[in-house]
């Protein structure tokens, strides 16, 4: 195992021989409340793992770039280094969470068209929602890189929530993040999991994500298990 570059609540990264390749290893860390509320939930990383290289397979199939290289086992995968952008991207189809909450909506109710919102990486501010024009003024990234990544987002969007309707879940909303490569481009980075994603079932509505966790719903790692069985694993 090469050298420890950054530990995060759900993942670590490690150095590998090649300077451009990072290798990523799932947590089974549950955090929610920018960190307050934590378990351990056991085979959750492992689900992630797979769960994720899943989508990020589907996107390379569909020409959308991403960090992810290959799954190299259970809990590990190797990804290109990229600098991560410091902002989170949501896109969200239905409301639910912080949106409803903000304006006052009940949760369920299907967008007109889908909405990208951004959130500035910092804990210590809890990732505070931020304008386009925030984004400039600070200079946090280039317009160009704003543009590209909403872009892939709403692109992505497309093809997930096509993806998971095939298998019987509603695609609610979800996080990306993204990083430049050291040619400059944009890539899809992280992850996409149901640590990331609200995933709904199209016929009863439950919820098979990370809010069982956040909402003490219990049976949070049966909800992962079902995710990966809808997409064909095991
Ligand atoms: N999300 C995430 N990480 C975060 C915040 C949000 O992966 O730090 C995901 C979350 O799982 C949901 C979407 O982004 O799918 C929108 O989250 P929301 O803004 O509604 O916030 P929350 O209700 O999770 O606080």
């Amino acid at each position: 195992m090469g050298d420890l570059v950054y530990e995060g609540k759900a993942k670590k990264l490690f150095t590998t021989k090649d300077p451009n390749v990072l290798l990523v290893q799932y947590k089974d860390d549950a955090t929610a409340f920018n960190g307050e509320k934590k378990e351990i939930i056991e085979g959750k990383g492992a689900l992630n793992n797979k769960i994720t290289s899943y989508f990020f397979e589907l996107l390379a199939e569909k020409s959308v770039p991403s960090h992810f290289l290959e799954r190299l086992s259970t809990l590990e995968q190797l990804v290109k280094r990229v600098t991560i952008v410091p902002l989170e991207v949501v896109v969200r189809n239905v409301t639910a969470g912080s949106f409803a909450k903000r304006l006052g909506l009940q949760e369920g109710r299907p967008l007109p068209f889908p909405i990208v919102e951004f959130y500035y990486k910092d804990d210590s501010l809890g990732d505070p929602l931020i304008l386009e024009d925030h984004i400039y003024a600070l200079e946090i990234t280039s317009k160009e890189v704003v543009v590209e990544m909403k872009e892939q987002a709403l692109k992505i969007n497309d093809i997930l929530y096509e993806h998971m309707e095939q298998h019987g879940i509603r695609l609610v909303d979800f996080k990306l993040e993204f990083g430049l490569d050291h040619a400059g481009q944009v890539l899809l980075a992280d992850e996409i999991s149901p640590d990331t994603c609200r995933f709904w079932d199209l016929q009863s509505g439950d919820k098979l994500d990370k809010d069982r966790f956040r909402r003490n719903l219990g049976n949070v790692l049966e909800a992962y298990q079902e995710i990966e069985k809808r997409l064909g694993g095991q």
